[in-house]
Parts: structure tokens; C-alpha cells; sequence
């Protein structure tokens, strides 16, 4: 599935090819506070088609759940996560992009979620909590 997308500012864009049907919520602690939220969504972006315009800040996060290292990609001005991706130099295999930057949000449903032992236990009970349809 094709897919493109831009941070909040617009300074980076991206685009590629993603598995949908790879779509995964990640609720390990380091995407909490990565994030500021409660959990990630991200898709498989096979890295032969990845594009990508504007230059990211990259840093190195060895995450404490998992132990791998991986490197973290987010616009310098806007702070929006981008991608995550394995250490090294050059185009890498594949990169996991961010959901909610992506035009195609809808489309993209999560298959899976991991390290659901961590997940905040109000997200399975979303529909009690008062809904308004625009901003209060
Ligand atoms: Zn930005
Ligand atoms: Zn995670």
C-alpha cells in the first residue's frame, strides 16, 4: 500500500511502500514517553521505498524493555515522531513509520499490540468516558 505523510509543521515528508496488515500498537514504556501518550502506532516500511524529504534528528535508544537498540527519528522542528529503525549508516531494511502522520490514518488498523503487559489498563475502556465532539 502506498503511503505519504508530512510532521506537524511540514518540514518533513515522507513517503513508501507499508504493510498494512502490519499495523502494530507498541504499549512498551518507551513509546509512552516517546509519544507523551499512552501508546504508538506504527507500520512496516520496506526500506527500497522509503522516501524522505527534510532532514530528521536521529538519536540512539537502546529500550529498556526489549534491548535493542534503535534509532529514533523526529523532525528538529516540530518534535514529531517519524520512524524508528535499526543503528547504521545509509538505507536501512525497514523502517517503522509513524501512523499518525500518515495521509492514509484511516486506512491503517492495528493488527497487533505489544508489550501489552505495560499498557496503560484504561485504554481497553475507552466508550465509558464522556465523549465530546469537538474541543470542550
Ligand atoms: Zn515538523
Ligand atoms: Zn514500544
Amino acid at each position: 500500500m502506498k503511503i505519504d505523510g508530512k510532521c506537524h509543521c511540514g518540514y518533513i515528508t515522507i513517503e513508501g511502500e507499508a504493510d498494512p496488515e502490519k499495523t502494530t500498537i507498541c504499549h512498551c514504556k518507551d513509546c509512552q514517553t516517546g509519544t507523551g501518550s499512552a501508546f504508538r502506532v506504527s507500520v512496516p516500511v520496506a526500506g527500497a521505498t522509503f522516501r524522505i524529504s527534510g532532514q530528521p534528528t536521529t538519536y540512539l535508544k537502546t529500550t529498556a524493555e526489549s534491548g535493542n537498540p534503535r534509532a529514533q527519528a523526529f523532525c528538529p522542528r516540530c518534535g514529531s515522531p517519524i520512524y524508528s529503525t535499526t543503528p547504521g549508516e545509509g538505507a536501512q531494511p525497514s523502517y517503522m513509520v509513524r501512523v499518525g502522520i500518515l495521509r492514509q490514518r484511516n486506512e491503517l488498523v492495528p493488527r497487533r499490540q505489544i508489550w501489552f503487559r505495560s499498557a496503560q489498563p484504561w485504554v481497553t475502556e475507552l466508550t465509558p468516558i464522556h465523549r465530546i465532539e469537538k474541543q470542550a
